[in-house]
């Protein structure tokens, strides 16, 4: 019997609701792997308990097959299920996938609060990520132009500053970020003046809208905002949502390596909507020298569990811990101790 912990299993199920996605004729058997996954990592049990008492199917969206799959997990550490369907996406196991000790996480750097689209105040969201030993949490609201989320200027980033240091004397062990997601313009400019920018802890640039661009002026558009220099991440770099929108197409090794260049980390977005970038895009990322950040992009504190159970991605890319911002952001953000 394995010690297979939760994380470990959500991850699998993941994976294997992600390879499932790619076939449309199994988009609902994708969606039940994808929503069980989902479960065991917000309900995190004990499942070998749960194997010897015969009751893996008692878990919320967990049929008979995925009870299989589990059993399979528990008794001999892998599932061979998995392994069929990677080789069927021309996605085989590789020698050079890493190991990531997700205890040494040290925090997100990509969440949303109610001061935009997220649904929990940032006092819910502190309270949520200090719950789960986060040394620290980022919040990072949309910027102005997404109107529809109602972003950020000047003004209100000043406000939430203003109530962010209100929140973090209620959370002590915990220090509070204030970062913004800010939108990468159709020319590579960013939607808020670098006054602004500069006083934020950090910088997530991401692109939202027009992903379709011709390539040439994406990759314009692209490699300008890695170059811009209070940038420190970029939010999916691509934009895709796996199963419904292909993300945008751009020379991603030259901006990889641009990024690498100017010490701007690529994110892993955990959120299974977007598992963007892609374990194989993450490679060629990794090949081209980038760090990395490991985010949820969580929008409650529940969401907080993409991380782990989307950190497969990162495994299968071969990117080691030491790579990911977020298993070292003492490193950058030294707290006062
Ligand atoms: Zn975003
Ligand atoms: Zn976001």
């Amino acid at each position: 019997m394995r010690e297979v912990d939760a994380a470990t299993a959500a991850q699998t199920l993941s994976e294997i609701g992600y390879l499932l996605r790619q076939d449309p004729n199994q988009k609902f058997r994708a969606k039940a792997f994808s929503s069980a996954a989902w479960a065991i990592a917000q309900v995190k049990p004990d499942l070998v308990e749960l194997h010897e008492e015969g009751q893996l199917a008692s878990l919320p969206g967990v049929g008979e097959g995925i009870a299989k799959v589990l059993t399979e997990l528990i008794e001999n550490g892998h599932s061979r299920y998995l392994d069929r369907l990677r080789g069927e996406t021309g996605q085989p196991a590789r020698e050079d996938e890493s190991e990531l000790d997700l205890r040494a996480y040290q925090g997100d750097l990509h969440s949303h609060t109610e001061w935009s689209d997220g649904k929990s105040t940032m006092l819910e969201m502190a309270q949520g990520a200090k719950a789960r030993g986060y040394r620290y949490l980022g919040v990072t609201d949309h910027s102005p132009r997404i109107t529809v989320v109602h972003g950020l200027d000047a003004e209100r980033l000043l406000a939430q500053s203003q109530q962010m240091a209100e929140v973090q004397k209620q959370v002590e062990g915990l220090t509070l970020l204030q970062g913004i997601e800010v939108d990468i313009l159709e020319d590579g400019s960013l939607d808020l003046p670098d006054a602004v920018l500069e006083i934020l802890d950090f910088v997530i640039a991401s692109p939202h809208v027009k992903l379709r661009q011709e390539p040439a002026a994406m990759t314009q558009r692209m490699r300008r905002a890695v170059s811009h220099p209070h940038v420190d991440l970029i939010g999916h770099p691509t934009g895709r949502r796996p199963g419904s929108r292909e993300g945008a197409s751009y020379d991603f090794e030259l901006v990889f390596r641009e990024a690498a260049k100017r010490g701007v980390a690529v994110e892993i977005d955990c959120d299974p909507a977007r598992m963007d970038l892609s374990p194989e895009m993450a490679r060629l990322a990794l090949e081209c020298g980038c760090n990395f950040a490991l985010s949820s992009d969580a929008h409650s504190p529940a969401e907080f569990d993409y991380v782990p159970m989307g950190a497969w991605m990162a495994r299968r890319a071969g990117i080691p811990q030491d790579r990911i911002l977020n298993f070292h952001l003492d490193r950058r953000f030294r707290p006062a101790s």
